[in-house]
């Protein structure tokens, strides 16, 4: 059976934290191959800030076109309304039921997992994997992966990564204030913002 981790994130923009925690995972997890899912309209944020969805799409296609198993879904961006992750986990399991899928997600988003829609069927579809980064509260996690599976038969594994401390944020701050941002991200994806002045000029 296949392994495929599913990476889902606003990826705005896409950078080298995301494809390190993408390799990492894949490695220590001896999954096959990775997905980014760049969301759609996410229903826990306002939008204010986020590029549009199609453009975050296109970030991470040229983010991971020389790895071959990287590749990026349109699956959410192509939604229109709120996109629900148990909607892409049924999709995909719908389109591949011979794949076995890892939903990949950080410390805070998993702590936010009991809040999901429809959270009581995720189960038949991932089990996760969480990425704590060093220094995080591993008790929480414990407790929180321990209830998520007494109260939802959710199957999680924790994994620190020693991290590169790079963030969407922080390179759309200092594209706004015209610093650098030359070595957080691959050049492709770094060329493409500045050519279309996507978080201001660098
Ligand atoms: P996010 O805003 O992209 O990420 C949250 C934080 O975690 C950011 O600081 C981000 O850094 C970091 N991060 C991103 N990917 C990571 C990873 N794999 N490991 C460790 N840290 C990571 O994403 P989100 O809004 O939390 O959502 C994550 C996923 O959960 C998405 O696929 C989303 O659709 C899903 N979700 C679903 C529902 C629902 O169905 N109801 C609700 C909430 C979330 P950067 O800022 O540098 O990216």
């Amino acid at each position: 059976m296949q392994k495929i981790g599913i990476m889902g994130g606003t990826f705005n923009p896409i950078h080298f934290g995301h494809l390190f925690i993408a390799e990492e995972v894949k490695d220590v997890y001896d999954l096959d191959e990775i997905l980014f899912i760049p969301t759609g309209t996410p229903p826990h944020k306002s939008n204010a800030n986020i590029l549009d969805g199609k453009i975050r799409y296109q970030l991470a296609k040229l983010a991971v076109q020389t790895t071959d198993y990287f590749s990026v879904s349109s699956i959410e961006v192509d939604r229109t309304g709120y996109s629900y992750s148990i909607d892409t986990l049924k999709s995909l399991h719908e389109d591949r039921p011979d794949v076995k899928w890892y939903f990949i997600l950080g410390a805070d988003a998993f702590l936010y997992l009991e809040k999901w829609k429809r959270i009581e069927e995720v189960h038949n579809y991932c089990e996760f994997i969480v990425v704590a980064r060093p220094g995080y509260n591993q008790n929480e996690l414990v407790c929180a992966k321990d209830k998520l599976n007494k109260n939802y038969s959710i199957e999680s594994h924790l994994i620190n990564i020693e991290g590169i401390n790079i963030s969407s944020t922080i390179i759309r701050k200092r594209c706004n204030k015209n610093r650098s941002i030359k070595y957080l991200l691959p050049e492709s994806v770094r060329e493409y913002i500045l050519k279309n002045s996507y978080y201001g000029d660098e």
